[in-house]
Protein backbone atom coordinates (compact mmCIF):
# COMPACT_ATOMS: atom_id res chain seq x y z
CA UNK A 1 0.00 0.00 0.00
CA UNK A 2 1.77 3.25 -1.14
CA UNK A 3 1.84 6.28 1.27
CA UNK A 4 0.86 9.67 0.17
CA UNK A 5 2.75 12.84 2.51
CA UNK A 6 -0.69 13.25 4.18
CA UNK A 7 -0.26 16.11 6.72
CA UNK A 8 -3.43 14.76 8.69
CA UNK A 9 -1.44 11.58 8.95
CA UNK A 10 -1.81 12.34 13.17
CA UNK A 11 1.84 13.16 13.68
CA UNK A 12 0.88 16.67 15.59
CA UNK A 13 3.17 17.14 18.36
CA UNK A 14 1.32 17.01 21.74
CA UNK A 15 1.20 15.35 25.31
CA UNK A 16 0.02 11.75 24.63
CA UNK A 17 -1.86 11.40 27.93
CA UNK A 18 -3.54 7.35 29.11
CA UNK A 19 -1.34 5.40 26.02
CA UNK A 20 1.67 3.96 25.61
CA UNK A 21 1.82 4.57 21.84
CA UNK A 22 0.34 6.81 18.61
CA UNK A 23 -0.89 5.06 15.17
CA UNK A 24 1.36 7.14 12.79
CA UNK A 25 2.74 6.51 9.17
CA UNK A 26 6.00 7.07 8.06
CA UNK A 27 6.75 10.37 6.09
CA UNK A 28 7.65 9.30 2.27
CA UNK A 29 11.09 10.03 1.38
CA UNK A 30 12.50 10.73 -2.25
CA UNK A 31 14.56 8.14 -3.26
CA UNK A 32 14.66 5.28 -0.79
CA UNK A 33 17.65 2.77 -1.65
CA UNK A 34 19.44 0.34 0.52
CA UNK A 35 22.98 0.87 0.75
CA UNK A 36 23.92 -1.86 3.38
CA UNK A 37 22.08 -5.20 5.29
CA UNK A 38 23.14 -7.70 7.94
CA UNK A 39 22.80 -10.84 5.66
CA UNK A 40 22.40 -12.36 9.05
CA UNK A 41 19.47 -10.10 10.59
CA UNK A 42 18.63 -10.98 6.76
CA UNK A 43 18.53 -14.35 7.23
CA UNK A 44 16.62 -14.95 10.90
CA UNK A 45 14.08 -12.96 9.39
CA UNK A 46 13.97 -15.04 6.09
CA UNK A 47 14.85 -12.55 3.74
CA UNK A 48 16.97 -13.30 0.67
CA UNK A 49 19.35 -10.75 -1.17
CA UNK A 50 17.40 -10.56 -3.58
CA UNK A 51 14.43 -9.43 -1.43
CA UNK A 52 16.72 -6.68 0.02
CA UNK A 53 17.79 -5.54 -2.98
CA UNK A 54 14.42 -5.34 -4.99
CA UNK A 55 12.16 -2.08 -5.29
CA UNK A 56 9.28 -3.17 -2.86
CA UNK A 57 11.75 -3.43 0.18
CA UNK A 58 13.22 -0.09 -0.58
CA UNK A 59 9.98 1.30 -0.51
CA UNK A 60 8.84 -0.24 2.42
CA UNK A 61 11.77 0.12 4.69
CA UNK A 62 12.01 4.11 3.38
CA UNK A 63 8.50 4.80 4.42
CA UNK A 64 6.96 5.11 1.13
CA UNK A 65 4.66 2.02 1.79
CA UNK A 66 3.24 -0.68 3.57
CA UNK A 67 2.76 -4.07 3.18
CA UNK A 68 -0.32 -6.09 4.42
CA UNK A 69 -1.04 -6.25 8.05
CA UNK A 70 1.28 -3.13 9.20
CA UNK A 71 -0.12 -0.45 11.06
CA UNK A 72 2.79 1.33 12.17
CA UNK A 73 3.15 3.31 15.29
CA UNK A 74 5.49 5.31 17.46
CA UNK A 75 5.80 4.70 21.27
CA UNK A 76 5.18 6.84 24.06
CA UNK A 77 7.85 7.39 26.60
CA UNK A 78 9.62 9.69 29.53
CA UNK A 79 12.52 9.59 31.16
CA UNK A 80 15.33 11.47 33.16
CA UNK A 81 18.21 13.55 31.07
CA UNK A 82 21.23 14.11 32.67
CA UNK A 83 19.55 13.47 36.16
CA UNK A 84 16.64 15.66 35.65
CA UNK A 85 12.80 14.68 34.86
CA UNK A 86 12.40 15.48 31.66
CA UNK A 87 8.60 14.48 30.96
CA UNK A 88 7.20 13.27 27.62
CA UNK A 89 10.10 12.45 25.07
CA UNK A 90 9.57 9.85 22.60
CA UNK A 91 10.12 8.06 20.18
CA UNK A 92 10.34 11.54 18.51
CA UNK A 93 11.54 9.28 15.23
CA UNK A 94 11.54 5.78 15.52
CA UNK A 95 7.99 4.43 13.70
CA UNK A 96 7.47 0.49 13.96
CA UNK A 97 6.39 -1.25 11.44
CA UNK A 98 5.03 -4.69 13.05
CA UNK A 99 6.46 -7.37 14.45
CA UNK A 100 7.75 -10.47 12.60
CA UNK A 101 8.28 -14.13 13.84
CA UNK A 102 11.21 -16.08 12.33
CA UNK A 103 11.46 -19.29 11.90
CA UNK A 104 12.11 -20.48 15.45
CA UNK A 105 9.15 -19.17 16.40
CA UNK A 106 10.99 -15.85 17.84
CA UNK A 107 9.13 -12.30 17.77
CA UNK A 108 11.05 -9.58 16.23
CA UNK A 109 9.68 -5.43 16.30
CA UNK A 110 10.56 -3.71 13.00
CA UNK A 111 11.40 0.09 13.77
CA UNK A 112 12.28 2.43 11.27
CA UNK A 113 14.64 5.07 12.85
CA UNK A 114 14.40 8.64 10.91
CA UNK A 115 11.31 7.75 9.31
CA UNK A 116 9.66 11.00 9.60
CA UNK A 117 7.72 13.19 12.62
CA UNK A 118 5.39 11.60 15.39
CA UNK A 119 3.26 13.30 17.94
CA UNK A 120 6.46 12.99 20.61
CA UNK A 121 8.84 15.05 18.25
CA UNK A 122 8.75 18.23 19.87
CA UNK A 123 8.85 20.42 16.94
CA UNK A 124 11.80 18.33 15.61
CA UNK A 125 12.05 16.74 11.96
CA UNK A 126 11.62 13.08 12.87
CA UNK A 127 14.86 12.64 10.51
CA UNK A 128 18.08 10.86 10.83
CA UNK A 129 21.54 11.75 8.85
CA UNK A 130 23.45 9.66 6.95
CA UNK A 131 26.75 9.97 9.43
CA UNK A 132 24.78 8.92 12.59
CA UNK A 133 22.51 5.66 10.72
CA UNK A 134 26.06 4.75 9.64
CA UNK A 135 27.87 4.45 13.55
CA UNK A 136 24.16 2.97 14.54
CA UNK A 137 24.00 0.63 11.93
CA UNK A 138 28.09 -1.01 12.49
CA UNK A 139 27.87 -0.29 16.31
CA UNK A 140 24.51 -3.02 16.44
CA UNK A 141 25.81 -5.33 14.62
CA UNK A 142 29.49 -4.97 15.88
CA UNK A 143 27.79 -5.15 19.18
CA UNK A 144 26.01 -8.65 18.13
CA UNK A 145 29.27 -10.27 16.81
CA UNK A 146 31.06 -9.40 19.97
CA UNK A 147 28.20 -11.53 22.20
CA UNK A 148 26.97 -8.09 23.94
CA UNK A 149 23.31 -8.02 23.98
CA UNK A 150 21.93 -4.94 21.95
CA UNK A 151 18.79 -4.28 19.29
CA UNK A 152 20.03 -5.09 16.12
CA UNK A 153 19.94 -3.34 12.36
CA UNK A 154 18.71 -5.38 9.63
CA UNK A 155 19.56 -2.38 7.04
CA UNK A 156 20.26 1.38 6.09
CA UNK A 157 19.00 2.95 3.74
CA UNK A 158 19.60 6.59 2.14
CA UNK A 159 16.66 8.67 1.55
CA UNK A 160 17.70 10.68 -1.46
CA UNK A 161 16.35 13.74 1.19
CA UNK A 162 18.49 16.44 2.48
CA UNK A 163 18.59 17.08 6.65
CA UNK A 164 19.50 19.88 7.96
CA UNK A 165 21.70 19.80 11.11
CA UNK A 166 23.43 22.42 13.25
CA UNK A 167 27.09 20.90 13.32
CA UNK A 168 29.55 20.68 15.72
CA UNK A 169 32.35 21.58 13.70
CA UNK A 170 31.43 25.50 13.07
CA UNK A 171 28.43 26.20 14.16
CA UNK A 172 26.57 26.39 11.23
CA UNK A 173 23.68 24.38 10.23
CA UNK A 174 24.43 22.32 7.08
CA UNK A 175 22.64 19.90 4.95
CA UNK A 176 23.29 16.64 5.08
CA UNK A 177 22.53 13.19 3.64
CA UNK A 178 19.24 11.66 5.21
CA UNK A 179 18.70 8.00 6.02
CA UNK A 180 16.95 5.35 7.80
CA UNK A 181 17.93 1.90 9.17
CA UNK A 182 15.02 -0.76 10.56
CA UNK A 183 16.40 -2.11 13.88
CA UNK A 184 15.38 -5.03 15.06
CA UNK A 185 14.47 -6.29 18.95
CA UNK A 186 12.18 -8.59 20.88
CA UNK A 187 10.87 -5.40 22.13
CA UNK A 188 11.77 -1.95 22.33
CA UNK A 189 10.35 -0.72 25.95
CA UNK A 190 12.67 1.46 27.81
CA UNK A 191 12.84 2.24 31.59
CA UNK A 192 11.31 5.67 30.48
CA UNK A 193 8.00 3.91 29.34
CA UNK A 194 7.05 3.04 33.14
CA UNK A 195 8.77 6.27 34.70
CA UNK A 196 5.76 8.90 32.25
CA UNK A 197 2.55 6.59 33.29
CA UNK A 198 3.75 6.98 37.11
CA UNK A 199 4.55 10.35 36.80
CA UNK A 200 1.11 10.86 35.78
CA UNK A 201 -0.05 9.07 38.15
CA UNK A 202 -1.91 7.07 35.49
CA UNK A 203 -1.17 3.61 37.47
CA UNK A 204 -3.69 1.81 34.95
CA UNK A 205 -1.61 2.27 32.40
CA UNK A 206 1.43 1.64 34.31
CA UNK A 207 0.31 -1.75 35.62
CA UNK A 208 -1.43 -2.66 32.01
CA UNK A 209 1.88 -1.91 30.59
CA UNK A 210 3.74 -4.01 33.30
CA UNK A 211 1.72 -7.02 32.52
CA UNK A 212 1.83 -6.85 28.83
CA UNK A 213 5.63 -6.49 29.09
CA UNK A 214 5.55 -10.07 31.68
CA UNK A 215 3.56 -11.53 29.37
CA UNK A 216 5.31 -10.90 26.42
CA UNK A 217 8.91 -10.69 26.86
CA UNK A 218 9.65 -12.26 30.00
CA UNK A 219 7.21 -15.68 29.77
CA UNK A 220 9.69 -17.70 31.12
CA UNK A 221 8.72 -15.92 34.85
CA UNK A 222 5.76 -17.36 36.70
CA UNK A 223 3.92 -16.72 39.77
CA UNK A 224 1.47 -13.71 39.81
CA UNK A 225 0.55 -10.66 41.87
CA UNK A 226 3.49 -8.69 43.46
CA UNK A 227 5.86 -11.51 43.35
CA UNK A 228 5.91 -11.42 39.97
CA UNK A 229 6.79 -8.22 39.51
CA UNK A 230 9.34 -8.24 42.06
CA UNK A 231 10.74 -11.39 39.82
CA UNK A 232 10.32 -9.22 37.14
CA UNK A 233 12.18 -6.62 38.77
CA UNK A 234 15.09 -8.43 40.11
CA UNK A 235 15.40 -10.26 36.45
CA UNK A 236 15.77 -6.46 35.34
CA UNK A 237 18.15 -5.50 37.64
CA UNK A 238 20.13 -8.70 36.62
CA UNK A 239 20.33 -8.19 33.20
CA UNK A 240 21.64 -4.43 32.98
CA UNK A 241 24.05 -5.72 35.18
CA UNK A 242 25.48 -8.27 33.10
CA UNK A 243 25.42 -5.90 30.36
CA UNK A 244 27.17 -3.14 32.55
CA UNK A 245 30.13 -5.68 32.45
CA UNK A 246 30.51 -6.52 28.89
CA UNK A 247 30.19 -2.65 28.13
CA UNK A 248 33.29 -2.57 30.32
CA UNK A 249 35.16 -5.74 28.81
CA UNK A 250 35.45 -4.46 25.61
CA UNK A 251 35.78 -0.25 26.54
CA UNK A 252 32.27 1.17 24.72
CA UNK A 253 31.18 4.09 26.43
CA UNK A 254 27.44 4.31 25.62
CA UNK A 255 27.83 8.73 26.14
CA UNK A 256 23.64 9.20 26.57
CA UNK A 257 22.44 6.82 29.37
CA UNK A 258 19.32 8.44 30.36
CA UNK A 259 16.96 6.59 31.54
CA UNK A 260 14.92 6.52 28.31
CA UNK A 261 18.00 4.99 26.80
CA UNK A 262 17.48 1.92 29.28
CA UNK A 263 16.27 -1.05 27.83
CA UNK A 264 13.83 -3.82 29.72
CA UNK A 265 15.66 -6.33 28.00
CA UNK A 266 19.20 -5.14 28.98
CA UNK A 267 20.39 -4.20 25.23
CA UNK A 268 22.68 -2.34 24.38
CA UNK A 269 19.69 0.32 22.88
CA UNK A 270 19.95 3.62 21.17
CA UNK A 271 23.55 4.39 19.24
CA UNK A 272 24.25 8.14 19.62
CA UNK A 273 27.27 9.93 20.74
CA UNK A 274 28.48 6.43 21.68
CA UNK A 275 32.44 5.64 21.60
CA UNK A 276 35.20 3.38 22.02
CA UNK A 277 38.22 3.58 24.55
CA UNK A 278 41.16 3.80 23.00
CA UNK A 279 44.19 4.75 25.47
CA UNK A 280 42.56 3.56 28.84
CA UNK A 281 41.03 6.10 30.55
CA UNK A 282 37.74 6.00 33.04
CA UNK A 283 37.35 9.40 32.92
CA UNK A 284 36.69 9.74 29.07
CA UNK A 285 33.41 10.45 27.72
CA UNK A 286 32.43 10.63 23.67
CA UNK A 287 29.75 13.17 24.10
CA UNK A 288 30.36 16.96 23.88
CA UNK A 289 27.04 17.73 25.82
CA UNK A 290 28.62 16.00 28.61
CA UNK A 291 32.33 17.27 28.34
CA UNK A 292 32.17 19.12 31.68
CA UNK A 293 30.13 17.29 34.40
CA UNK A 294 30.90 13.76 32.71
CA UNK A 295 27.71 12.37 34.14
CA UNK A 296 28.24 9.29 31.73
CA UNK A 297 32.50 8.29 31.74
CA UNK A 298 33.42 5.15 31.06
CA UNK A 299 34.31 4.37 34.57
CA UNK A 300 30.83 5.50 36.30
CA UNK A 301 28.48 3.34 33.43
CA UNK A 302 28.14 1.01 35.89
CA UNK A 303 26.74 3.46 39.02
CA UNK A 304 24.53 5.08 36.40
CA UNK A 305 23.14 1.82 35.61
CA UNK A 306 22.15 1.36 39.58
CA UNK A 307 20.92 5.03 39.84
CA UNK A 308 18.58 4.29 36.30
CA UNK A 309 17.22 0.94 38.46
CA UNK A 310 16.16 3.16 41.48
CA UNK A 311 14.14 5.54 38.92
CA UNK A 312 12.94 2.67 37.90
CA UNK A 313 11.92 1.62 41.22
CA UNK A 314 9.86 4.33 41.85
CA UNK A 315 8.11 4.24 38.36
CA UNK A 316 7.09 0.98 40.12
CA UNK A 317 6.68 1.66 43.24
CA UNK A 318 2.92 2.03 42.75
CA UNK A 319 2.89 -1.98 42.10
CA UNK A 320 3.76 -2.78 45.44
CA UNK A 321 2.54 -2.42 48.95
CA UNK A 322 5.89 -1.59 50.39
CA UNK A 323 9.55 -0.71 48.91
CA UNK A 324 10.88 -4.49 50.31
CA UNK A 325 10.95 -6.49 47.11
CA UNK A 326 12.20 -3.29 44.96
CA UNK A 327 15.06 -2.90 47.68
CA UNK A 328 16.09 -6.53 46.94
CA UNK A 329 15.61 -6.00 43.31
CA UNK A 330 18.27 -3.35 43.76
CA UNK A 331 20.58 -5.95 45.97
CA UNK A 332 20.09 -8.52 42.73
CA UNK A 333 22.08 -5.82 40.81
CA UNK A 334 24.81 -5.18 43.11
CA UNK A 335 25.76 -9.38 43.34
CA UNK A 336 25.34 -9.66 39.49
CA UNK A 337 27.58 -7.27 38.92
CA UNK A 338 29.83 -8.41 41.33
CA UNK A 339 29.41 -11.95 39.66
CA UNK A 340 29.49 -10.62 35.92
CA UNK A 341 32.71 -7.99 36.76
CA UNK A 342 34.42 -11.32 38.87
CA UNK A 343 33.61 -13.37 35.05
CA UNK A 344 35.27 -10.61 33.38
CA UNK A 345 38.27 -10.24 34.82
CA UNK A 346 38.81 -13.61 35.04
CA UNK A 347 38.24 -14.18 31.29
CA UNK A 348 40.41 -11.61 30.47
CA UNK A 349 43.35 -12.37 32.58
CA UNK A 350 42.80 -16.14 31.37
CA UNK A 351 42.46 -16.98 34.70
CA UNK A 352 39.61 -20.46 36.22
CA UNK A 353 38.62 -17.74 38.37
CA UNK A 354 38.94 -14.11 39.91
CA UNK A 355 38.42 -13.28 43.68
CA UNK A 356 39.69 -10.22 45.48
CA UNK A 357 43.25 -10.64 44.49
CA UNK A 358 42.60 -11.02 40.58
CA UNK A 359 40.78 -8.16 40.93
CA UNK A 360 43.27 -5.98 42.27
CA UNK A 361 45.66 -7.72 39.73
CA UNK A 362 42.92 -6.24 37.09
CA UNK A 363 42.92 -2.80 38.57
CA UNK A 364 47.37 -2.79 38.50
CA UNK A 365 46.94 -3.01 34.68
CA UNK A 366 44.05 -0.92 34.25
CA UNK A 367 46.85 2.21 36.85
CA UNK A 368 49.93 1.09 34.45
CA UNK A 369 47.37 1.65 31.32
CA UNK A 370 46.08 5.25 32.12
CA UNK A 371 49.76 6.07 33.74
CA UNK A 372 51.22 5.01 30.17
CA UNK A 373 48.46 5.92 27.98
CA UNK A 374 48.12 2.71 26.48
CA UNK A 375 45.60 1.70 24.01
CA UNK A 376 43.18 -0.77 25.74
CA UNK A 377 42.21 -3.26 22.86
CA UNK A 378 45.39 -4.01 22.43
CA UNK A 379 46.80 -4.04 25.49
CA UNK A 380 44.81 -6.99 26.65
CA UNK A 381 44.91 -8.54 23.26
CA UNK A 382 49.13 -8.77 23.82
CA UNK A 383 48.82 -10.35 26.80
CA UNK A 384 48.02 -13.72 25.27
CA UNK A 385 50.84 -14.02 23.74
CA UNK A 386 53.00 -13.33 26.99
CA UNK A 387 55.36 -16.22 28.65
CA UNK A 388 54.59 -17.06 32.03
CA UNK A 389 58.44 -18.18 32.35
CA UNK A 390 59.69 -15.16 30.67
CA UNK A 391 57.17 -12.05 31.37
CA UNK A 392 58.49 -9.51 28.90
CA UNK A 393 57.71 -5.51 28.56
CA UNK A 394 58.24 -6.23 25.23
CA UNK A 395 55.45 -7.75 24.61
CA UNK A 396 53.20 -4.02 25.20
CA UNK A 397 56.02 -1.91 23.31
CA UNK A 398 53.90 -0.71 20.77
CA UNK A 399 50.35 -0.43 22.51
CA UNK A 400 50.90 3.03 24.31
CA UNK A 401 50.25 6.59 23.07
CA UNK A 402 52.72 8.94 24.39
CA UNK A 403 56.72 7.75 24.16
CA UNK A 404 57.64 9.28 27.52
CA UNK A 405 55.49 8.29 29.48
CA UNK A 406 55.48 4.40 28.57
CA UNK A 407 59.38 5.11 29.53
CA UNK A 408 58.40 6.54 33.29
CA UNK A 409 56.04 4.05 33.61
CA UNK A 410 57.70 0.96 32.81
CA UNK A 411 58.99 0.01 36.44
CA UNK A 412 55.28 -0.58 36.95
CA UNK A 413 54.57 -2.59 34.09
CA UNK A 414 57.76 -4.43 34.88
CA UNK A 415 56.29 -5.19 38.55
CA UNK A 416 53.09 -5.73 37.23
CA UNK A 417 54.02 -8.80 35.12
CA UNK A 418 56.06 -10.39 37.60
CA UNK A 419 52.94 -10.58 39.71
CA UNK A 420 50.63 -11.92 36.77
CA UNK A 421 53.33 -14.23 35.25
CA UNK A 422 53.51 -15.91 38.97
CA UNK A 423 49.79 -15.70 38.93
CA UNK A 424 49.58 -17.41 35.68
CA UNK A 425 52.04 -19.75 36.78
CA UNK A 426 49.76 -21.14 39.92
CA UNK A 427 46.16 -21.23 37.85
CA UNK A 428 45.48 -24.58 36.69
CA UNK A 429 43.61 -24.12 33.40
CA UNK A 430 45.56 -25.50 30.92
CA UNK A 431 47.24 -23.03 28.37
CA UNK A 432 45.41 -24.16 25.25
CA UNK A 433 42.11 -23.00 27.39
CA UNK A 434 43.39 -19.83 29.08
CA UNK A 435 44.10 -18.91 25.29
CA UNK A 436 40.75 -19.13 23.97
CA UNK A 437 39.02 -17.78 27.14
CA UNK A 438 41.65 -14.81 26.36
CA UNK A 439 40.93 -14.94 22.74
CA UNK A 440 36.96 -13.96 23.14
CA UNK A 441 37.16 -11.85 26.07
CA UNK A 442 39.50 -9.69 24.43
CA UNK A 443 38.52 -8.44 21.38
CA UNK A 444 40.96 -7.85 18.61
CA UNK A 445 38.61 -5.77 16.40
CA UNK A 446 36.28 -2.88 17.76
CA UNK A 447 34.54 -0.26 16.26
CA UNK A 448 36.95 2.62 16.84
CA UNK A 449 35.78 5.88 16.69
CA UNK A 450 38.14 6.82 13.69
CA UNK A 451 37.32 3.83 11.48
CA UNK A 452 33.59 4.73 11.65
CA UNK A 453 34.36 8.54 10.70
CA UNK A 454 36.53 7.18 7.53
CA UNK A 455 33.71 4.73 6.58
CA UNK A 456 31.34 7.68 7.34
CA UNK A 457 33.78 10.56 5.13
CA UNK A 458 33.70 7.94 2.25
CA UNK A 459 29.98 7.00 2.43
CA UNK A 460 29.01 10.91 1.80
CA UNK A 461 31.23 11.02 -1.26
CA UNK A 462 29.31 8.22 -2.23
CA UNK A 463 31.63 5.15 -1.88
CA UNK A 464 30.32 2.18 0.53
CA UNK A 465 33.11 -0.13 0.66
CA UNK A 466 34.27 0.52 3.88
CA UNK A 467 31.02 0.55 5.48
CA UNK A 468 30.51 -2.87 3.94
CA UNK A 469 34.25 -3.80 5.26
CA UNK A 470 34.19 -2.78 8.58
CA UNK A 471 30.55 -4.50 8.89
CA UNK A 472 32.69 -7.85 7.51
CA UNK A 473 35.99 -7.29 10.14
CA UNK A 474 33.39 -6.75 12.68
CA UNK A 475 31.66 -10.62 12.16
CA UNK A 476 34.50 -12.07 13.67
CA UNK A 477 35.83 -9.38 16.17
CA UNK A 478 37.88 -12.17 18.23
CA UNK A 479 39.81 -13.62 15.38
CA UNK A 480 43.05 -13.27 13.41
CA UNK A 481 42.12 -11.59 10.38
CA UNK A 482 45.47 -11.79 8.01
CA UNK A 483 45.25 -8.89 5.97
CA UNK A 484 43.25 -6.98 8.36
CA UNK A 485 45.53 -5.54 10.64
CA UNK A 486 44.99 -1.73 9.65
CA UNK A 487 41.47 -2.32 11.73
CA UNK A 488 43.43 -3.30 14.71
CA UNK A 489 45.75 -0.38 14.83
CA UNK A 490 45.76 2.44 17.71
CA UNK A 491 43.98 5.50 17.00
CA UNK A 492 46.29 7.88 14.40
CA UNK A 493 47.66 11.06 15.79
CA UNK A 494 45.05 13.11 13.10
CA UNK A 495 42.02 11.42 14.98
CA UNK A 496 42.80 12.76 18.24
CA UNK A 497 41.64 16.24 17.09
CA UNK A 498 38.86 15.85 14.40
CA UNK A 499 35.56 16.39 15.62
CA UNK A 500 33.99 13.46 14.34
CA UNK A 501 36.63 10.70 15.62
CA UNK A 502 36.55 12.27 19.26
CA UNK A 503 33.50 14.35 20.46
CA UNK A 504 29.82 13.40 19.63
CA UNK A 505 26.80 16.12 20.56
CA UNK A 506 23.42 14.02 21.43
CA UNK A 507 21.16 13.85 18.57
CA UNK A 508 21.42 13.83 15.12
P1 LIG B 1 18.18 10.78 22.45
O1 LIG B 1 18.99 11.82 23.15
O2 LIG B 1 18.77 10.35 21.14
O3 LIG B 1 17.86 9.60 23.31
O4 LIG B 1 16.82 11.45 22.05
C1 LIG B 1 15.84 11.86 22.98
C2 LIG B 1 14.49 11.95 22.30
O5 LIG B 1 14.52 12.91 21.25
C3 LIG B 1 14.07 10.63 21.66
O6 LIG B 1 12.76 10.35 21.99
C4 LIG B 1 14.19 10.87 20.20
O7 LIG B 1 13.24 10.13 19.49
C5 LIG B 1 13.96 12.36 20.08
N1 LIG B 1 14.65 12.86 18.90
C6 LIG B 1 15.98 12.89 18.67
N2 LIG B 1 16.25 13.40 17.45
C7 LIG B 1 15.06 13.68 16.88
C8 LIG B 1 14.64 14.22 15.61
N3 LIG B 1 15.52 14.56 14.68
N4 LIG B 1 13.32 14.35 15.40
C9 LIG B 1 12.42 14.01 16.33
N5 LIG B 1 12.73 13.52 17.52
C10 LIG B 1 14.03 13.33 17.80
MG1 LIG C 1 16.94 7.96 22.89
MG1 LIG D 1 19.24 8.92 20.10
Amino acid sequence: RELAGDPERGSRPRQVEGAAWSHVQPTPVPAPHVVAWSSEMAATLGLSAQDIQGADFARVFGGNALLDGMQPWASNYGGHQFGVWAGQLGDGRAISLGEALDAGGRRWELQLKGAGPTPYSRGADGRAVLRSSIREFLCSEAMHHLGIPTTRALCLLETGEAVVRDMFYDGHPREEPGAIVCRVAPSFIRFGHFELPYARNDIALLRQLADFSIQRDFPQLRGQGEALYADWFGEVCERTARLMAQWMRVGFVHGVMNTDNMSILGLTIDYGPYGWIDDYDPQWTPNTTDAVRRRYRFGQQPNVAWWNLTRLASALSPLFADVAPLQAGLDRYVSAWEAADRATAAAKLGLAQAGDEELALRDGLHAWMRESQADMTLTWRALIDLDPAAPSPNALAGVCYDEARRIAAEPMLRDWLERYASRLRNDPLPVAERRRHMQQANPKYVLRNYLAQEAIDRAEQGDYALVHELLDVMRHPCDEQPGRERFARKRPDWAKQHAGCSMLSCSS
